[in-house]
C-alpha cells in the first residue's frame, strides 16, 4: 500500500524549481556558476527559505553553513529523518547535479503538507554547504563538519584563490540571514536519503528512470615524486645518468601492467604529470606524477593500492623515488534495509529500476558512517555532468522524487 501523498508530488512543481534555482548564477549555455557561499547561493538560500515558509518549516544553519528546513512530527525527540544534496555548483555546471536531491527533497515535504500527513518523525530537508569544491577544496564540507569525518577547524581554515577563508564565507552569509538560527552542529539522524542525477549513462542506456544506489566506489589517490640527476644532453654517456623521466615512464608502465583489468573494473589514471627543469637539453632531475586509483570492491582496492609504492621503488632504476597517498576513501554499500526499502518502494509505485553503483563520490558517502544512508539516481541525458549541457526528463526526476517521498513518508511514520 503507497501513501496518499505520492501523488501530490508535482512533476511541473518540480521542474519548474529547477529553472527557478537555475536563475541564481545563470550561464549563457543554460548551465550555472553557483559558487559556495557566493552571492548567487546567497540567492539561491533565499528561494528556498521563501519555499520553505509556505511550507512552514523551521529553518536553520549551522556552524559550517549547512541549511536545514524542518517538518516537524507528531513526536518531536525522536531522531528525524532526513533528505537533500547539494545546491553549490561546478563553474560550468548544470541545472540538476546537487539541485535535485534538494528540490526532490522539498517535492516530499509538498506532498506530505498536501496529503495531510504529520509524520511521527520529524523530516529535514538538508542543502549541504560546498560538496563541489569548486571554490574551497577539498569538498563535502558541510556533511564532514556535520558528521566530524574531519575537525570544524580544519575546514574553517580552508581559503580560496582569493585569500577569504571558509570562516570568512560562513560569517557573510549568516550575516546575510539574521533571522535564521544556527543550531548546534551535528545531531544525531535516524536515516538519510540523497537523490541525485546518476552523471554516467547506465540508467538512460537501460531505459530505466531510477536507480537504487547500492554503494559508493572509493578511491586512493597518490602523488609520486622521482629524482634524478640534472646532466647535459650532449656530453652525459646514457649508462651514467639518473634520468627521471624515464625512470617515471618505467614506473607509470608497471604500474599500467599491474592495474590490467579483463573485466575493464578498475579505474587507473595519471592525470597530471610534471618534470623538472623541462628544458630541451637538459636530462630531467624531477618527474612528479599522480595517480588516481578506484575499484566499487574495497578489499581489491587495498590490495591494488598497496601495490603503487613497491612498484614505484621496483621501477625506479638509478634515481630515488618517494610516494605519498594524499587521499583515501573506502568503497561503501549502502545498508540493505535501506536499499531493499527503496526497491520495494519503487516496485509498489509500479516505477521501473534497477540497482547501480556510484562510481562519484556524494555527501551520502559522510552521512553513511554516522547513520543509514541510501541513494536514488535518476538519468542525465548521456551522462553528461559538470557541464553546462547537463540535462534531465522531467518524468524522470518526478518519479525520483515519488520514491523518495514514499520511503521518506514510510520512515518517518
Ligand atoms: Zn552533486
Amino acid at each position: 500500500m503507497t501513501s496518499a501523498a505520492v501523488q501530490h508530488v508535482s512533476e511541473a512543481r518540480l521542474w519548474a524549481r529547477h529553472m527557478e534555482l537555475a536563475q541564481h548564477g545563470a550561464l549563457s549555455k543554460g548551465g550555472v556558476c553557483r559558487l559556495a557561499l557566493s552571492d548567487e547561493e546567497i540567492a539561491a538560500r533565499k528561494t528556498l527559505i521563501a519555499w520553505a515558509a509556505a511550507l512552514d518549516l523551521a529553518v536553520s544553519t549551522d556552524a559550517i553553513g549547512n541549511l536545514f528546513f524542518r517538518m516537524e512530527g507528531s513526536e518531536p525527540d525522536l531522531d528525524p529523518v532526513m533528505t537533500g544534496s547539494h545546491i553549490d555548483s561546478q563553474p560550468a555546471g548544470g541545472k540538476f547535479d546537487g539541485a535535485f536531491g534538494v528540490l526532490a527533497a522539498f517535492e516530499v515535504v509538498e506532498a506530505m503538507r498536501a496529503a495531510g500527513i504529520e509524520p511521527r518523525r520529524p523530516v529535514i530537508v538538508v542543502a549541504w554547504m560546498n560538496e563541489e569544491a569548486s571554490r574551497f577544496a577539498p569538498g563535502m564540507m558541510g556533511s564532514e563538519a556535520f558528521t566530524a569525518t574531519k575537525p570544524l577547524e580544519t575546514i574553517l581554515a580552508v581559503t580560496d584563490d582569493q585569500g577569504v577563508s571558509v570562516a570568512e564565507a560562513v560569517q557573510r552569509v549568516a550575516a546575510a540571514f539574521p533571522q535564521v538560527p544556527e543550531i548546534p552542529l551535528g545531531f544525531p539522524v535516524h536515516a538519510f536519503l540523497e537523490a541525485h542525477i546518476e552523471q554516467g549513462p547506465i540508467l538512460e542506456a537501460e531505459g530505466k528512470p531510477v536507480g537504487v544506489v547500492t554503494g559508493i566506489q572509493g578511491s586512493r589517490r597518490f602523488r609520486v615524486t622521482v629524482t634524478g640527476e640534472e646532466a647535459h644532453a650532449g656530453t652525459e654517456p646514457l649508462r651514467k645518468r639518473k634520468d627521471a623521466l624515464l625512470a617515471a615512464i618505467d614506473i607509470v608502465d608497471g604500474l599500467r601492467e599491474a592495474f590490467a583489468d579483463p573485466d575493464d573494473i578498475v579505474k587507473f589514471t595519471v592525470g597530471r604529470f610534471e618534470i623538472a627543469p623541462n628544458a630541451p637539453s637538459v636530462v630531467a632531475a624531477h618527474a612528479f606524477f599522480s595517480v588516481d586509483l578506484r575499484h566499487p570492491d574495497w578489499p581489491t582496492l587495498k590490495r591494488l593500492g598497496d601495490m603503487v609504492g613497491p612498484i614505484a621503488e621496483a621501477r625506479k632504476g638509478p634515481c630515488g623515488v618517494e610516494t605519498r597517498e594524499i587521499a583515501t576513501s573506502p568503497s561503501l554499500d549502502f545498508p540493505a534495509t535501506l536499499t531493499t526499502l527503496l526497491d520495494e518502494v519503487a516496485t509498489d509505485l509500479g516505477i521501473d529500476h534497477m540497482a547501480i553503483y556510484s562510481a562519484a563520490g556524494h555527501d551520502a558517502r559522510q552521512l553513511h558512517y554516522v547513520c543509514p544512508t541510501a541513494m536514488i539516481f535518476v538519468p542525465c541525458a548521456g551522462g553528461i555532468s559538470h557541464n553546462e549541457a547537463e540535462s534531465s526528463e522531467p518524468g524522470d526526476l518526478a518519479d525520483g522524487a515519488r520514491v523518495l517521498t514514499e520511503a521518506v513518508v514510510r520512515l518517518s511514520a
